[in-house]
């Protein structure tokens, strides 16, 4: 599925250019445009979805598999020695994009 209104659906479909850092037929891993960290990635699944409040089972299968890429990816991209994974859920939580993303925050000790 995908919203023709969405950013990161259009970041996936290439009608918005970015700083790209892994793809394959499931998911890409991108720059953020405004990093909060040394290192600061968005991992997102191709197939759009809002909020973990929609998992089924075939999406639950794609966060396991983001969730088990993750670490390679992290490694590759200056977070060997650590890193915070982030998914805000809701307004209160300061969601701006709702296509569900994970943050990868690292290359620096990170604040608490
Ligand atoms: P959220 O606040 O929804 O958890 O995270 C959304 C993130 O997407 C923010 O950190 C924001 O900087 C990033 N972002 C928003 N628009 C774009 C964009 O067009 N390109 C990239 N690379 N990141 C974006
Ligand atoms: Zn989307």
């Amino acid at each position: 599925m995908t919203d023709k209104n969405c950013v990161f659906c259009k970041i996936v479909a290439g009608e918005i250019p970015s700083q790209k850092v892994y793809e394959d037929d499931k998911m890409l891993v991108f720059r953020d445009i405004e990093p909060k960290a040394k290192v600061h990635l968005l991992a997102v699944a191709k197939d759009h979805f809002k909020l973990l409040s929609e998992m089924d089972g075939e999406r639950a299968e794609l966060l396991k598999y983001m969730l088990c890429k993750i670490p390679e990816i992290a490694a590759e991209n200056g977070c060997g020695n650590g890193y915070r994974l982030v998914i805000n859920q809701g307004e209160d939580a300061g969601q701006t994009v709702f296509h569900l993303h994970i943050h990868i925050l690292g290359g620096e000790i990170l604040p608490w």
